[in-house]
């Protein structure tokens, strides 16, 4: 059996989470960091129909796309993922996606908002879901290097960080050490914004 590439995977994930609607459009953006590259979907691709050329391989920390065609860019929200990367240095993938939910759930929320105590909680790395642990919530910007900035100025503050975050009427962002890792964070983190938006619907 071959092994896939990066490439390969990234490319498979945003097809899958395009068919779940978290991708809508040329919507969200996806990396996994290999030793010091950082690969991640390029900007303004539609995330239901990447090819692997639509992968692009960067340096980690600062510096140009390596394309084969030479005319992409990496994703507009790069910043974000490379601070994720350098806070937390064991990540291996950063996932971001813009979904009803996470939009809907930010709308009345201050700068964190505290989950529900959902079971689904221990796939995030809580032991106690009663311990309503805090999502950092940050403000949009239209210059995403602000968001970048503010992200990696709050967050070494938390006390106990969520492998995650809201972008206010945005997204959500997940990373794990590893892409299932990720992956399993966004569903369960996900699966929380969808009930938080569903009760502020029946409070509204
Ligand atoms: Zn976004």
């Amino acid at each position: 059996m071959t092994e896939r590439s990066p490439a390969t995977h990234l490319r498979l994930l945003a097809r899958r989470l395009y068919r779940r609607g978290w991708m809508e459009g040329t919507a969200g953006n996806l990396s996994l960091r290999i030793g010091d590259d950082l690969w991640i979907t390029a900007s303004g691709c539609h995330k239901g129909l990447l090819s692997e050329e639509d992968i692009l391989k960067i340096p980690l920390d600062e510096g140009v796309p390596h394309s084969p065609s030479g005319n992409r860019r990496p994703s507009a929200e790069t910043s974000i993922h490379r601070v994720i990367y350098r806070l937390y240095p064991k990540t291996g993938a950063v996932l971001h996606v813009h979904t009803i939910e996470a939009a809907r759930a930010s709308e009345a929320a201050g700068r964190e908002i505290l989950l529900p105590p959902l079971e689904v909680l221990k796939g995030l790395g809580i032991a106690d879901p009663e311990t309503r642990p805090a999502l950092p919530v940050f403000e949009n910007a239209l210059h995403v290097p602000d968001i970048a900035r503010a992200i990696g100025e709050r967050l070494p503050d938390l006390r106990y960080p969520l492998p995650g975050l809201l972008i206010r009427h945005h997204g959500t962002t997940v990373w794990g050490e590893t892409l299932p890792d990720a992956i399993r964070h966004l569903e369960l983190l996900e699966f929380s914004m969808g009930f938080l938006a569903s009760r502020n619907s029946l409070e509204s």
